[in-house]
């Protein structure tokens, strides 16, 4: 198989002439003297022709939750320091995978673990979570999760059985779709990471903190599918070898393939799902699982069910 060269950023620049502009967010004063004269604040919004794993999922949850975060672009209320965590821990593997690829292309010797754990300092300060009271609790548990992916990117080198190096890191890209003749939609999103193995083809990795899901997890995966249909038909590096699921906080990784066929069909499902939300009425869906998160609640009169 021929060899993918390194990913640069040059990749992403070109893929986002792809789709224009994202469209602005709604005037949220003219939203507000709308609603309160009694309209709907969906009645200032277009159908959305920008979409998202996450988009995908929250309308799945409740259309009405996601035409307040997605369409209405209104701010999540509730403090989320699982999220902040989140975001420090992949803000220092982006800056540590970089780091380390760029040393490779100079000649020098990789980072180290202080290295890494100077990554996610810089990474963590950069989030609220740094400020907040419980923010000790936080940042004890980060250094089990620092321990584990050091041990586990050390062990990936010193074996090297199958990986020939990152490629990339937090790329872009943007997934064009048609609906019909006249009706193209933008799928895009960031992969966390992108390996290249000795085959010369590519592996995905999406870091998660958190519990370890069960190996079934990466082959159920809609995000990773999505991922993989965007290497192979946006960021034109071919379909990817496999599919993995980073759970950092364990150092443990489930991997999947994913086949052409499934990847054409998952554009056929992906233009479905879009057409489904550009008819929606954007209902309510009040469950258990939706309301107990959702920052919304009180602008919704079906939350109390819950
Ligand atoms: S409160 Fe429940 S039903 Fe209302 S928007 Fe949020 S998730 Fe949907």
């Amino acid at each position: 198989m021929e060899q993918i060269p390194v990913v640069q950023n040059v990749v992403c620049g070109a893929v986002e002439q792809v789709g224009g502009a994202r469209p602005a967010a709604p005037d949220p004063q003219a939203m507000g003297a709308h609603v309160a004269a009694g309209g709907s604040p969906f009645d200032l919004v277009q159908p959305p022709a920008w979409f998202s794993y996450s988009s995908f999922d929250t309308f799945e949850r409740c259309p009405r939750q996601y035409a307040f975060r997605c369409l209405c672009r209104l701010p999540a209320e509730q403090a989320r320091p699982a999220a902040d965590f989140g975001t420090a821990a992949h803000g220092a593997f982006e800056a540590f995978t970089r780091e380390r690829r760029e040393r490779h292309a100079r000649g020098e010797p990789p980072p180290s673990r202080a290295d890494l754990e100077l990554c996610f300092e810089t990474a963590w300060a950069r989030t609220s979570l740094a400020a907040e009271a419980d923010a000790e609790t936080w940042r004890w548990r980060a250094e089990p999760m620092l321990d584990h992916f050091w041990a586990a990117e050390s062990a990936a080198s010193a074996a090297s059985a199958d990986r020939a190096g990152t490629l990339g890191e937090e790329l872009r890209f943007r997934l064009n779709l048609p609906l019909d003749p006249a009706t193209m939609v933008t799928v895009s999103g960031f992969i966390d990471r992108i390996d290249r193995l000795v085959s010369g083809a590519a592996e995905l990795i999406d870091y998660k903190t958190g519990h370890a899901g069960p190996p079934e997890e990466a082959e159920s995966s809609l995000q990773l599918s999505i991922y993989a249909l965007a290497c192979r038909d946006a960021l034109n590096l071919g379909r990817p070898e496999r599919v993995t699921l980073y759970f950092v906080e364990q150092g443990a990784r489930v991997s999947a393939e994913r086949t052409d066929a499934a990847l054409d069909g998952l554009r056929t499902g992906l233009a479905t799902r879009a057409r489904q939300i550009r008819g929606s009425d954007f209902a309510p869906a009040p469950s258990s699982r939706a309301c107990g998160w959702c920052d919304f609640a009180a602008m919704c009169p079906m939350s109390a069910s819950y």
